[in-house]
């Protein structure tokens, strides 16, 4: 029977954020927030990162273990391999003092050994170091001596046109030299995490700021840190001249608009880099006049082809020539347009010109204009709507934010037709949704300053 492990990367990266998640990680795992489905996402997206990266190094063998309680089979498959002298190994495992590491990849160079990391970000973050230098503790103490090792990562400066280019899309990093710093502190912290994994006591820890960071901890329900940021609680206030004076300054015809994006971390269309927000759909509520009544159109892609090109279209005809667009967070519509306009040159004029009849509905409440306390010093949509429209709500709807739109857009040609349709449905409701709220709020704001 193969000696099983103490720690892993994933609990050795517990450990390094709270003794206590490590604890409970081990010992009470029935103590876990239910399972989060934006975490699964992330997931699968890192799985799906990890094999194309395995490109960079064609013809490796795969050692990843038939299920998470297999791992000592990887282990003396790579023992093998490395004695075979096979150049390249994906998923190679190594276990040292009871601490099991697997790396994406090992590759041999010129009789030397290097590692690569495999990571779905786009930068070098903090814990990747970390997480690096334990791989480095492991492999190297089990006898396998390293040239570098590296963290890859995907390179959002690359632009997509035709077939992917995997050497583009990668950038490999050394963290060779921060890692070898680390080495005292890994082997510091293992001894350490041992002994509170003997213990028979809960580590007594307070809630703080460690429970997001540098990840969002899972026991958050069970110690009570989820209450730590709903504590704020906002003043009241009304600044008629400011408000006035603000909603003054729009023209009609009024477009309340909002778009839905996704962000594929691997660029799926021409003309687009890991993780860009692709605008798939709108929402757009028109008012021509002041009494005139609303008006609604929508804009959905076909789940399949790049949704920009026709949406553009539609867009520039829907939105015509003058009037204000009212937009919650400019920033987000405007940086989506000017990318459209970069993509796509042909129309750069046309969408340039929008951007100038943009307005901001939530700046009244950013600012601080209009504020209540039932806003819980939040200037979020998500805040403001239940307060000052209770009768629009979120909460019938099937999706009921960004988030899910996204995750329910980015796999909906994997659908069966009629669970297609009814997420169509459902997607168009969400959106329409958030510019009705717009409007009503807009009238709220108007009505305060008659
Ligand atoms: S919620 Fe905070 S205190 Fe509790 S285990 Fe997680 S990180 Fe530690």
């Amino acid at each position: 029977m193969a000696a099983k492990h103490v720690l892993s990367k994933s609990t050795f990266m517990a450990g390094c954020q709270c003794p206590k998640r490590l604890y409970l990680h081990k010992k009470h795992p029935e103590l876990s927030n239910p399972e989060d489905e934006d975490l699964q996402a992330i997931f699968s997206r890192g799985t799906t990162v990890g094999l194309l990266a395995r490109e960079l190094f064609k013809g490796g063998i795969d050692v990843a273990p038939p299920d998470p309680f297999s791992y000592h089979i990887s282990v003396a498959k790579t023992q093998e391999l490395i004695a075979a002298n096979h150049s390249v190994i994906y998923e190679a495992a190594f276990m040292y003092d009871g601490v099991l590491c697997a790396i994406d990849l090992l590759v041999k160079k010129r009789n030397k050994w290097y590692a690569y990391e495999v990571k779905s970000s786009t930068k070098v973050k903090d814990p990747f170091v970390q997480d690096a230098a334990l791989q480095h503790y492991v492999i190297t103490r089990s006898g396998l001596p390293l040239a570098d090792i590296s963290v890859v990562h995907l390179n959002n400066q690359y632009k997509r046109v035709g077939e992917l280019e995997v050497e583009q899309l990668f950038n490999a990093v050394s963290v060779k030299e921060p890692v070898l710093s680390l080495q005292d502190f890994v082997e510091a912290q293992i001894d350490s995490f041992k002994k509170v994994l003997k213990s028979k006591n809960i580590p007594n820890i307070l809630i703080g700021d460690h429970c997001k960071k540098p990840y969002d901890c899972n026991f958050t329900n069970h110690c009570g840190a989820n209450m730590l940021h709903q504590r704020a609680i906002g003043n009241s206030n009304l600044n008629k001249s400011e408000l006035k004076q603000f909603l003054k300054e729009w023209q009609y015809p009024f477009y309340f608009f909002d778009f839905e994006t996704i962000m594929p971390a691997i660029p799926e269309f021409d003309h687009s880099r890991p993780y860009q927000q692709i605008p798939f759909q709108y929402s757009l509520h028109t008012q021509a006049s002041p009494r005139s009544a609303l008006n609604h159109t929508a804009f959905l892609g076909d789940g399949v082809s790049d949704p920009r090109l026709p949406l553009i279209k539609q867009m520039l005809k829907d939105l015509g020539t003058e009037g204000s667009i009212v937009t919650w967070n400019k920033s987000f519509e405007v940086t989506r347009i000017k990318e459209m306009a970069e993509d796509f040159p042909r129309y750069q004029k046309q969408l340039s010109k929008l951007i100038d009849r943009i307005v901001d509905l939530m700046v009244p409440f950013q600012k601080k204009w209009y504020e209540l306390p039932s806003f819980m010093g939040s200037y979020s949509l998500k805040y403001v709507l239940p307060v000052l429209v209770p009768e629009l709500s979120y909460d019938s709807l099937a999706i009921q934010n960004g988030g899910d739109a996204s995750s329910v857009y980015a796999i909906i040609k994997e659908q069966p037709i009629a669970v297609q349709m009814q997420q169509r449905n459902d997607l168009l409701a969400y959106c329409h949704l958030d510019t009705l709220a717009m409007v009503e709020i807009y009238k709220k704001l108007k009505a305060l300053v008659k």
